[in-house]
């Protein structure tokens, strides 16, 4: 087998890279083990917000003070299981190390900014190209809510730092909450609408849907799990899979939470964990639910409408790849649904757990390893992979091209791991 590019992981980056390769009249072959869209991968579960606007990091200054509790609250919004924690003591070190000071998450929320800006317009595009105009809703507006304004004010260093890199939005009273949310729970009374913002009506077809259009185009599916690469003084030959060698003189590591062994062959040893996340979706036609996607301040979960149902999603659990999903983490997730929204019966909800691939900072990691010439890592999108991902393409595709990246991807260098960078 040999292709121009071998594109490695079929989720929401994988997808999108191989689209732009293909487009730009790249041979793609696009290495995946599963089914595109299905719902092994993150990108199938997730709460759908193409949220342009998520550009502070998950850890903020302060946030250390809460480390007792993820530990003490196995069922809480963020928890660390206790067995896990050696394995990932280091990660957590760098994750509030992350946060220590204002003027570090401000420099990440630019990075995010840059990477995420007028992303549900460049969604609708690639859609409109893949015949999947019908999945993205690039205008919905994205809605926050909270009980009150005070308990707003928990989160207000977020949207401060959101204001300084120009985000807009409109506040709401629980009267304009109650007509434009008209299924709501009425314990809503103070809200945001951040009119930029839109969603995706069902993640997974459309990630299969883009892979579709891809083949479509060109690019070849090989069903196979990458393993490693081949080499010649530095530069890249081939990718080794569970199925032979695919020669080829570029790779992109798009393999999700399961990057990380591949990352550290091409050269970086970087620090990526998973930040499990689960779901409940209620399944059916002209349910009852939000009418614009609402993230719920104090329950930390979001409500989003799709094409298939109705569905919540939140909870982040640090317990790695192997351990098994704790369901009654979807319980939690199940009744905050029927509370936020009494008209919707949930009890038949389906329930899903999936890996983020997360970094410790919240930036993805995006560019050329440093050592293997060729391979370029597109992976750690953390929350922000599915709304992330289409730019991530385009700059997958530019790197690939030895064309100029549309934005300044220093914020996203696997180096800024390196015990150098860590040391200055
Ligand atoms: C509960 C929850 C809610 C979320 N909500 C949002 C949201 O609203 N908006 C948003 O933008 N993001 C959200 N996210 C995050 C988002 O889903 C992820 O960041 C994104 O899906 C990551 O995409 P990916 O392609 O990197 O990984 P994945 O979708 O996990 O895909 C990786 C693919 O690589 C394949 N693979 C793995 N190893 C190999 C190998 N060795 N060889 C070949 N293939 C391999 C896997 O089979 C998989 O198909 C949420 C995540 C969760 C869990």
């Amino acid at each position: 087998m040999k292709a121009d590019v071998a594109v490695i992981g079929a989720g929401a980056i994988g997808a999108q890279a191989a689209v732009q390769l293909v487009e730009r009249g790249l041979d793609v072959i696009l290495i995946e083990p599963g089914t595109a869209g299905a719902d092994h991968a993150a990108s199938y579960g997730n709460a759908a917000w193409l949220s342009s606007h998520s550009v502070v990091p998950p850890a903020t200054p302060g946030i250390w003070k809460q480390l007792p509790g993820w530990l003490a609250d196995p069922l809480g919004p963020l928890a660390v299981r206790p067995t896990y924690l050696p394995r990932s003591a280091s990660w957590l070190w760098r994750y509030l190390a992350s946060a220590s000071t204002e003027a570090k998450v401000s420099a990440i929320a630019r990075d995010l900014r840059a990477l995420l800006i007028d992303a549900p317009h460049l969604h609708a595009e690639v859609a409109e190209r893949a015949g999947l105009s019908h999945l993205i809703d690039a205008t919905s507006g994205l809605m926050h809510v909270w009980p009150d304004r005070a308990a707003f004010q928990s989160d207000a260093f977020g949207w401060r730092i959101r204001r300084e890199v120009g985000i807009e939005w409109r506040e709401l009273d629980g009267a304009e909450i109650a007509v434009l949310q008209p299924e709501l729970s009425r314990d809503y009374r103070f809200g945001i609408y951040v009119s930029e913002g839109g969603h995706c009506r069902n993640p997974g077809a459309y990630v299969a849907g883009l892979v579709d259009y891809a083949e479509r185009r060109g690019v070849r599916r090989l069903r196979a799990r990458a393993l490693g690469f081949t080499q010649i003084r530095g530069r890249l030959t081939g990718v080794e899979t569970s199925e032979g060698t695919v020669a080829c003189a570029a790779a992109v590591i798009a393999a999700g939470a399961r990057s990380r062994p591949l990352a550290a062959l091409a050269g970086d040893r970087v620090p990526l964990e998973t930040e499990r996340g689960y779901h409940v979706t209620v399944e059916g036609d002209g349910l009852p639910g939000p009418a614009i996607p609402v993230m719920v301040g104090d329950r930390k979960v979001i409500v989003t409408s799709l094409a298939q149902g109705v569905r919540c999603a939140g909870q982040v659990e640090i317990g790695g790849l192997q351990a098994a999903p704790d369901w009654r983490r979807a319980e939690i997730l199940r009744k905050h649904l029927a509370e936020l929204v009494p008209a919707l019966d949930t009890a038949g909800a389906q329930i899903w757990m999936g890996h983020r691939p997360s970094t410790p900072d919240g930036r993805p990691i995006i560019g050329p390893a440093s050592g293997v010439e060729g391979v370029i890592h597109a992976f750690g999108h953390g929350h922000v992979g599915l709304v992330g991902s289409a730019r991530t393409g385009r700059l997958v595709a530019e790197l690939v091209t030895d064309e100029m990246p549309e934005i300044d991807i220093g914020g996203f260098s696997p180096a800024r791991f390196s015990r150098r960078a860590n040391a200055a």
